[in-house]
């Protein structure tokens, strides 16, 4: 959606969105023309954020502004999206980007690790859905795209507390997708394979090459890969489809 001359302007959120996977959805959303806040978690983060922002507003033209929230607290997802409404347009799009890993074999995951990633990944994206849908029924337009992963559709080794909470994703977007599709909202999530980011370049080389060989396209996915099919979900030409979690993959999940 390009702001049009003369409309009330209007924004994305992207949660996350100072690097890696969030970094790209930024970008794929300011190339379209719309208003970025460009969410970090924590005072190291900022310097990142503010740099994605400014490269938003230097090469598309477009308001950015870097805005600090941990989503998985409920007050300051609150904030991050009044805040982002106030200084950049009525929310329009929420990219629930932000995610973390605690992987660790079952018999071994703590109950800190299991409670960490269930707040970020999963309470994280109901947080920010609490503080952004309500405007949205009201304006009776809006676009919400969920972080999810193909562990969350088909688990993976080591990643119980991740995999549950990327299939709570699912079940979030499928439900909240019925309840507001009369609404004129559409929720739809997107579940990544093996993408080059931070996130992956942590996984062990001998594991990410075992992960290289399965996948058919014989190679991993780039942040940009999946920020495309974000913008395209958040854009009007995909206002029919909703309730989906499309996997991104390379074919990794066939
Ligand atoms: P990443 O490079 O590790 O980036 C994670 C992002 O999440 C960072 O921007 C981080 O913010 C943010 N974040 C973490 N905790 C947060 C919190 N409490 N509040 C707000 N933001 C928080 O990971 P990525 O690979 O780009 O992953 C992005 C999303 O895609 C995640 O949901 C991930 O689970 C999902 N995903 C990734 C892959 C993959 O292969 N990379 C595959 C499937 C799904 P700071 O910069 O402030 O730390």
């Amino acid at each position: 959606m390009a702001q049009e001359m003369n409309a009330a302007p209007v924004c994305a959120v992207v949660t996350g969105g100072a690097r890696g996977i969030g970094a790209a959805v930024c970008e794929a959303l300011a190339a379209r023309g719309l208003n970025v806040a460009v969410n970090h978690s924590h005072a190291a983060s900022r310097e990142a954020a503010e740099r994605v922002a400014e490269s938003l507003r230097e090469r598309f033209g477009v308001a950015a502004q870097a805005i600090q929230a941990d989503v998985s607290d409920f007050e300051q997802a609150s904030s991050l999206v009044e805040r982002a409404a106030a200084a950049l347009g009525r929310v329009h799009v929420l990219v629930n980007n932000a995610g973390i890993t605690r992987d660790a074999l079952f018999l071994r995951m703590k109950e800190a690790d299991f409670d960490r990633v269930l707040d970020v990944n999963l309470k994280g994206a109901f947080n920010c859905c609490k503080a952004a849908v309500p405007a949205m029924c009201k304006a009776r337009a809006g676009r919400i795209v969920n972080m999810s992963s193909i562990s969350g559709l088909h688990g993976n080794v080591g990643q119980v507390n991740y995999a549950a909470s990327k299939a709570g994703i699912v079940g979030l977007t499928k439900s909240l997708a019925r309840e507001v599709a009369p609404r004129g909202i559409t929720v739809n999530a997107v579940a990544p394979g093996f993408i080059k980011t931070d996130m992956t370049n942590a996984v062990p080389e001998k594991i990410r090459e075992q992960v290289l060989g399965n996948i058919p396209e014989r190679r991993f996915g780039e942040p940009a890969e999946v920020a495309s099919l974000v913008a395209f979900l958040a854009s009007d030409e995909a206002a029919y489809i909703t309730g989906q979690a499309i996997e991104i993959d390379g074919g990794l999940a066939l």
